[in-house]
């Protein structure tokens, strides 16, 4: 009988040629610029005027390496991406009785919709579409007391991950979410009249609309993710900030409802945990091996960046790295 050779491991990032995938992703993103770029996220004027002809992508390993091409210092707005944050936060607040006020099952209907929310008794379908998120919220708003402590806590948080003390707000994208946010103010009432929003809904608002208008670069991005491929251990400030188990679990959220209602599709093309965002990013997770973040500001039809998500699908394709 022969013997089989035993198969590489495929934690070993070490064998593949980093720089030269990903300079070989950036020239063929930078082939499609003017082709199909995908359109800029239109429904505020901040989003609206980003040039969409911009590509970047940084590469965390699990040894701190960094890996980046393109307009990866280039800080964007980070908008849903900061859903993964803040659910890792609410988590670590109050534990598994988050999953008693949010789901966790692809809604299949666009990330801001109010239609399920009636039937399900204001129990928002999972943490990553706008209603979870609202509600996510409010549970920070009373874990820390305020409205302005838990955004000062959202804002040590991400800082602390990312490495970039200064990471903040953008006021004017800030703004410009709450005049345009109709939606969410829906939202967050709807579910308030169900008894699962707790907190003055001004408070709960202003929250989402801060996490909504930070401005982070790739880099900052891949690394304020990394703990989720590396079992909840944070490199950039040495903590521990979630258990093995709990990161599993945030993995998987993301894995099925991270890129709003094309989870099916991403799953499919591209195979990673992952949380996108309207102003073009991507956080990307290969769990014990890396941390991603890509970002190009051209959504496709459901609100993913379109660049992107061809980006992570060939880095996937030329490295063999995914979880399916
Ligand atoms: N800030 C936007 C909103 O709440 C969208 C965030 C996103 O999905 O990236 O409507």
């Amino acid at each position: 009988m022969p013997i089989r050779t035993p198969p590489h491991n495929p934690h070993d990032i070490s064998r593949h040629d980093l720089p030269d995938i990903l300079g070989t992703i950036d020239s063929e993103v930078r082939g499609m610029f003017g082709s199909d770029m995908g359109k800029v996220a239109d429904y505020i004027p901040s989003l609206a005027s980003v040039p969409p002809d911009q590509f970047g992508m940084a590469v965390v390993t699990l040894d701190g390496q960094v890996h980046a091409v393109g307009s990866a210092r280039q800080p964007f707005s980070i908008q849903s991406m900061s859903k993964v944050h803040s659910l890792t936060m609410a988590l670590g607040a109050i534990g598994d009785d988050l999953w008693k006020r949010v789901g966790r099952e692809p809604s299949g209907d666009p990330f801001n919709s109010l239609v399920q929310l009636e039937h399900e008794n204001g129990i928002p379908r999972n943490p990553f579409i706008n209603a979870g998120a609202l509600v996510v919220a409010d549970v920070l708003v009373s874990h820390f007391g305020s409205r302005e402590a838990a955004e000062n806590a959202l804002l040590a948080f991400v800082r602390a991950r990312s490495g970039n003390s200064d990471a903040g707000r953008d006021e004017e994208v800030a703004a410009s979410e709450r005049e345009s946010g109709y939606r969410n103010v829906a939202l967050v009432n709807f579910i308030r009249s169900f008894d699962n929003i707790r907190n003055d809904v001004d408070d709960v608002l202003d929250f989402y609309f801060l996490q909504c208008a930070l401005r982070m670069d790739c880099v900052e991005l891949a690394r304020s993710v990394q703990y989720l491929a590396d079992g909840g251990h944070c490199a950039t400030s040495g903590e521990t900030v979630a258990s093995p188990e709990r990161v599993r679990r945030i993995n998987a959220v993301m894995m099925t409802c991270g890129t709003y209602d094309a989870a099916g599709e991403f799953a499919f093309h591209v195979g990673l945990p992952a949380k996108s965002g309207v102003g073009g990013g991507i956080v990307a997770v290969v769990p014990k091996v890396a941390s991603l973040c890509v970002w190009a500001p051209g959504l496709d039809e459901k609100g993913n960046s379109r660049l992107g998500g061809y980006a992570l699908h060939r880095f996937t394709r030329l490295t063999g790295l995914s979880v399916v």
